[in-house]
């Protein structure tokens, strides 16, 4: 499976197809389980297990497939973030949240 971004824009018919494919996935062990470890994909940090929501690394609307290599556990603030930054101000939040030099945080 490629994960590059070729089909950007998505249609409509990809998004509801693998939408319906993550409802699924999100009653499987293997997503109790990925959230039951209480870690944020993106941030590190530890949060309850209900607390995480799944996200798709690579977004459905940027061709982004319903797969357990796509699909992670991450916390309500960066899923905000990542939906409402672009992909380089993404890039930069992370950057922020992982960097080695807390100095250059805001
Ligand atoms: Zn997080």
């Amino acid at each position: 499976m490629s994960l590059q971004l070729e089909h950007y824009p998505a249609d409509e018919e990809h998004i509801k197809r693998q939408k319906a494919v993550a409802r699924e996935l999100r009653d499987t062990q293997w997503w109790k389980n990925l959230r039951g470890r209480g870690v944020c994909y993106y941030c590190k940090e530890r949060f309850a297990a209900k607390s995480l929501t799944m996200d798709h690394v690579i977004p459905l609307s940027r061709g982004g497939f319903s797969t357990k290599g796509n699909i992670v556990a991450c916390c309500k603030e960066c899923n905000n973030q990542k939906k409402y930054l672009l992909p380089v101000e993404w890039e930069d939040y992370l950057q922020g949240r992982l960097g080695q030099d807390p100095k250059e945080q805001p």
